[in-house]
């Protein structure tokens, strides 16, 4: 059952993501931003490595996605996307789309514009545009959390607690470990400070970003972060995903705004994240456990008033933190 949860979460994602690319093939001129086009299209390229679920076109995605490539000069990826097209089936109308492009492609650098390679934000890695692992890390195999409106990764990490805390203590510690720190964020927030269950929304925007960044500047806080120390604890080039693991302790000393809760219902675990940029507010939708750039998440449900993955009107999971 666990595997077959797994299996469709994963074609949820495909079948969400592959609506956009056939709107792009059925009218070009969609208002879809190209970044976010060449961002959606390369997720789904890579989930196709794995699975082709029936009415995924992989000609379609493809196509898509050597043409936002080219047009943000993500050259070599697109001469790698237009050599694997040649190699499908091209419906007739696209052959000599197709072809033409594959000839272009050659006269361009056999390089990617290093802005839109994507970046892992536990080990600070910069990764190639194909990527043989798939959507995670090349390195450290964390894997990555997308914003799934516009596809960007998310500056979130991942982190599991030790065996003999429950996902019930975790939370508990977590949120514990704020209520001294919290008065700062003031009123703003006062509506949700009862963690029960109607508070559905979790929004990190508040924080002190010095202590929590990567790059070790200066914290003012006496001890190191025990998350940060805990960050790079994994074997380097290993083939498997070691999470950051965090005992009670390091539970304890984490900022409740920065992390995010996603609460499956047994007998799933929780999912766990830190958002390491308190700066960029992130949206966790509590229905379907979906992540969001915060502006992605607004602009969507004012547009059509509701997650705009599971679709749950917003009236009924989220009065907090959107007004
Ligand atoms: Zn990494
Ligand atoms: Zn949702």
């Amino acid at each position: 059952m666990m595997t077959k949860f797994k299996d469709y979460q994963k074609k949820a994602s495909m079948y969400y993501v592959y609506h956009t690319i056939q709107r792009y093939m059925d009218e070009p001129f969609t208002s879809y931003m190209p970044e976010a086009l060449f961002n959606i299209s390369r997720f789904l390229m890579h989930e196709l490595m794995v699975t082709q679920p029936s009415g995924i076109s992989m000609f379609s995605t493809l196509y898509t996605l050597a043409k936002q490539a080219r047009n943000l000069e993500a050259y070599k990826l697109a001469r790698h996307v237009l050599d694997k097209l040649q190699a499908l089936r091209i419906p007739l109308r696209f052959q000599e789309d197709v072809e033409l492009a594959a000839l272009k492609i050659r006269a361009k650098p056999f390089h990617d514009n290093e802005e839109h390679q994507p970046l892992c934000y536990r080990c600070s890695t910069t990764n190639p545009l194909v990527n043989n692992n798939g959507n995670q890390c090349v390195n450290c195999c964390h894997p990555f959390v997308y914003s799934f409106v516009s596809f960007e990764i998310l500056p979130v990490v991942e982190f599991v607690v030790e065996e003999e805390i429950t996902d019930e203590e975790a939370v508990h510690l977590i949120q514990q470990s704020g209520s001294g720190k919290a008065d700062r964020v003031g009123s703003a927030h006062e509506g949700e400070e009862e963690q029960n269950e109607e508070s559905r929304w979790k929004e990190t925007e508040s924080g002190d970003a010095q202590a929590l960044m990567l790059d070790g500047s200066p914290s003012h806080m006496q001890n190191s972060d025990p998350f940060t120390s805990n960050l790079l604890g994994f074997y380097q080039g290993g083939s498997e995903y070691q999470p950051v693991t965090l005992s009670r302790q390091a539970l304890a000393a984490m900022e409740p705004h920065d992390v995010i809760i996603c609460r499956w219902p047994k007998p799933l675990r929780f999912q766990f994240f830190k958002n390491i940029m308190p700066d960029v507010p992130i949206t966790h939708c509590t229905h379907c456990n979906k992540m969001f750039h915060t502006d992605d998440y607004i602009l969507q449900v004012l547009q059509k008033g509701h997650c705009p993955f599971c679709r749950t009107p917003t009236m009924e999971n989220a009065d907090n933190n959107i007004d």
